[in-house]
């Protein structure tokens, strides 16, 4: 029997921290690739590095930055460090210390000259001195370490700051398309070849404040009147669209202030949404941390079901493979589809906030963790997600998101001649890639998601990309390193992950085992999640089981329970709940504890 989307709703929901060997289970079962379409897959992914590794100068900034300054090296993570914090640190004296610490960690020298690009180059002394791309004299390139040591020191933190926030400026003008929307528009269609096709993303998340979000609103709002689309009256997979962050809308988007979400956040993304529809544009609500996956799934069904958004193609989902439930929700959006007569956009990604989700889940001492602990078992999760997809091509339009070559190379095996798909990628991100796959097949669709913004609002969303790709199990990280062997960066995901036994990564113990390797191990505290509706649920459950029991008090001496006055105690919080009720002790009951006790 299908199962209803309420049963579905509840599987995700059981399924959010699953142990990962059971899921990783489900998953290798679900997947139908064989043996030798997966070597296919690996050959012509390889093939496609190899090519693009031939072209390698013509490498964008930004993969060539993350080559460079990755989170293996001291400097990489010195400048994400920085620009990090110095989006946070509210007094400069703060900020100068931290500059003059993460800049004597840093073996600057080493980078010098190394990366063929000279925006990599140039950004390091940019940092360092005026942000201007500057020549360096022998006296720099000889001692670079000393030589940074003494610029700090002679032209002092302020300045060095000054330079920093500049040098911010100079990456962010690599990453964001444009200022203004006029401006993102015409860039992105002189940098990219005819045919490709944006999805804009105001910048600013996260907002703080009603007035955050107001703004926030009114950006998006002149976004979609800028790029409508109603002159041409294309359809909406083959016209521009808007991305859309929840976050940025309302202060309270969390689990926790559910109600409030409901009534104050879901209207202002139903009318975004029907300016998008009116305007002939796609929309898309992007993916964000997973303790807010219930709520946009809440927020999107709504909109599925709203008539006003009836028979309309637009709305479009984010899918987070690195997510245990992803393929849940995957079923979840083709039955949600299906029963209300849409056919949804659909983009499938691998997840940008795995360190975070890690991190929350052992601080909240969870059972387990939301993401894989595996790299390949999030390509594994990515592999079923798209058969999954393609499989429902009448209500799903899939949009594969990705710079990895062989998740590439998967999809277009995956797909055949009658599938309409589109690839993603990021601007300033994965040109080379795409430029190679179009030369071979140019009718393939690649959209191009594409920040505007001003710089200030830039750094969490560089921050992100800096996270997400700096590590070395990512793949633009090592992807034009020529000391890199294809075999090596390009592996099977599924023989990957089937080759270590334990089904999970042996290095990242479970939230609660944290401090099991201790001298004097000690189980780590178990929290209560609030943003879990199962969690909070038991919660509640157990809260009204407690309230409906009579409470009584009164002291005990000697193993005897003594009679006395009975007073009422009230809730606090609503004065008219009585909670129970206490007998004090009175003098003689005192009196006779004193005595038993001497
Ligand atoms: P790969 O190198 O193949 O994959 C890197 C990813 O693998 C990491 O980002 C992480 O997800 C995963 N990973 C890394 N280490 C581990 C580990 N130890 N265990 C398990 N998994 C691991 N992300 C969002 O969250 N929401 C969005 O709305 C969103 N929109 C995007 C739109 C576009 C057009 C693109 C291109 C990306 C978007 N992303 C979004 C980012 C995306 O989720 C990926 O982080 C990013 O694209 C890198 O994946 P990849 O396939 O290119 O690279």
């Amino acid at each position: 029997m299908t199962p209803t989307l309420k049963q579905i709703r509840h599987s995700i929901r059981a399924a959010t921290c699953a142990p990962e060997p059971e899921v990783l289970d489900a998953l290798l079962t679900a997947g139908t690739l064989s043996g030798a379409r997966r070597e296919a897959i690996r050959q012509q992914s390889i093939d496609l590095v190899e090519r693009c590794r031939a072209k390698s100068h013509k490498a964008g900034t930004l993969d060539a930055f993350l080559h460079e300054f990755g989170l293996s090296n001291n400097e990489g993570i010195a400048l994400m460090c920085l620009a990090e914090a110095l989006l946070r640190v509210p007094d400069e004296e703060t900020a100068d210390r931290l500059i003059a610490e993460k800049i004597h960690s840093g073996d600057w020298g080493a980078h010098k000259g190394r990366s063929a690009s000279r925006f990599v180059n140039a950004s390091v002394w940019g940092l360092m001195l005026t942000g201007r791309v500057v020549g360096l004299d022998e006296e720099i390139t000889g001692d670079t370490a000393s030589w940074v040591r003494r610029l700090v020191n002679s032209l002092g933190e302020p300045v060095v700051r000054q330079a920093m926030m500049q040098a911010m400026r100079i990456m962010g003008s690599q990453y964001v398309l444009g200022r203004t929307i006029e401006e993102g528009l015409k860039n992105g269609l002189a940098d990219n070849p005819s045919g490709t096709l944006f999805s804009l993303d105001m910048l600013g998340e996260g907002a703080r404040t009603e007035a955050d979000a107001g703004r926030h609103f009114d950006a998006y709002t002149a976004a979609i009147r800028t790029i409508s689309n109603t002159e041409n009256d294309a359809p909406v997979a083959g016209a521009n669209g808007i991305s859309l962050k929840l976050s940025a809308l309302h202060p309270r988007y969390e689990f926790r202030q559910k109600r409030r979400v409901m009534a104050e956040l879901l209207p202002r993304v139903r009318e975004l949404a029907l300016q998008a529809r009116k305007a002939g544009l796609g929309f898309t609500v992007d993916a964000e941390e997973s303790d807010r996956l219930d709520l946009s799934m809440e927020i999107f069904e709504s909109l599925a079901r709203d008539p006003e958004l009836a028979g309309w193609d637009g709305l479009g989902f984010v899918l987070q493979a690195y997510l245990k439930r992803c393929h849940l929700v995957a079923d979840w959006l083709i039955a949600l589809a299906r029963e209300t007569d849409h056919s949804f956009m659909v983009r499938l990604v691998k997840g940008a906030y795995w360190d975070g989700e890690i991190k929350h889940a052992q601080q909240q001492g969870l059972a387990d963790y939301p993401v894989f602990t595996r790299k390949c078992h999030s390509d594994v999760s990515y592999q079923v997600c798209a058969e999954r997809l393609l499989a429902a091509q009448d209500v799903i339009y899939p949009q594969f998101a990705t710079h990895n070559a062989y998740t590439v190379a998967l999809v277009q095996e995956l797909v055949s001649e009658d599938h309409a798909f589109e690839f993603q990628r990021l601007h300033g991100m994965g040109h080379l890639l795409f430029d190679e796959i179009l030369e071979k097949s140019p009718d393939t669709t690649v959209r191009v998601y594409a920040p505007v913004g001003n710089h200030k609002d830039l750094l969490p969303y560089l921050v992100r990309r800096l996270l997400e790709n700096g590590a070395n199990s990512s793949f633009v990280n090592r992807f034009l390193d020529a000391e890199v062997p294809t075999g090596e960066l390009l592996r099977d995901p599924v023989e990957e992950a089937r080759s270590q036994p334990l089904g999970r990564h042996p290095q990242i113990p479970l939230p609660g085992e944290l401090y099991a390797g201790e001298t004097s191990p000690w189980p780590n505290a178990r929290g209560i999640d609030l943003a879990d509706p199962l969690d909070v649920a038991n919660l509640l459950d157990t809260l009204v089981g407690a309230a409906a029991k009579p409470w009584q008090s009164a002291p005990i001496v000697g193993g005897e329970w003594l009679e006395g006055k009975q007073r009422e105690i009230r809730n606090p919080a609503a004065s008219d709940t009585v909670v129970g009720k206490v007998v004090e002790a009175d003098d003689a009951a005192i009196e006779q504890a004193l005595q038993r006790a001497t």
